[in-house]
């Protein structure tokens, strides 16, 4: 097991304006992760084309930057073993529609426009999310104070 992998969550707008903010985290927290960064912040065009930057030349782009920029987003760093893969799992399929019951995309969300969450589709990608939306020190390292409650 690695137990220090890291993966970048977000809760997109529509996710913010429904709120659905503490439903998402519940899920996580549920699961047994840990969550070692935290914040709400309204995204600028600049940072949603370097996080997007495989999608820009996307006929759906515009209409993303339009979403993604409609309000604020929760971004979040969590933490435990294969959390990528078990986040991805977690959140399901891009089009909720394909994806599967118990997903938060599919339990949540109807459309491809309107998914609610973004989770890192890989360690690298993790690993480039996380450095491109949180300074260093706003990430904590943390321990529980006994066994009983999580690594
Ligand atoms: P994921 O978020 O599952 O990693 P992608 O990286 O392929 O999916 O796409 C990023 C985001 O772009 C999606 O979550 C969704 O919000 C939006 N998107 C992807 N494909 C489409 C589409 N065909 N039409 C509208 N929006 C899309
Ligand atoms: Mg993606």
């Amino acid at each position: 097991m690695i137990w220090s992998e890291r993966t970048f969550i977000a809760v997109k707008p529509d996710g913010v304006q429904r709120r659905l903010v503490g439903q998402v985290i519940h899920r996580f927290e549920r699961r047994g992760f840990k969550l070692v960064g935290l914040k709400l912040l309204q995204v600028s065009k600049n940072l949603l084309s370097q996080h997007y930057c495989q999608l820009t030349k996307k006929p759906f782009y515009p209409d993303l930057v339009e979403y993604m920029t409609s309000g604020p987003v929760v971004a979040m760093v969590w933490e435990g073993p294969n959390i990528v893969q078990t986040c991805r799992m977690m959140v399901g399929h891009t089009n909720p529609a394909e994806a599967h019951a118990g997903t938060i995309r599919a339990d949540f969300s109807l459309h491809v426009s309107r998914n609610v969450v973004h989770a890192s589709d890989s360690l690298e990608g993790a690993q480039r999310e996380i450095m491109l939306w949180f300074d260093g020190h706003d990430l904590l390292k943390w321990d529980c104070i006994d066994q009983s409650c999580g690594f």
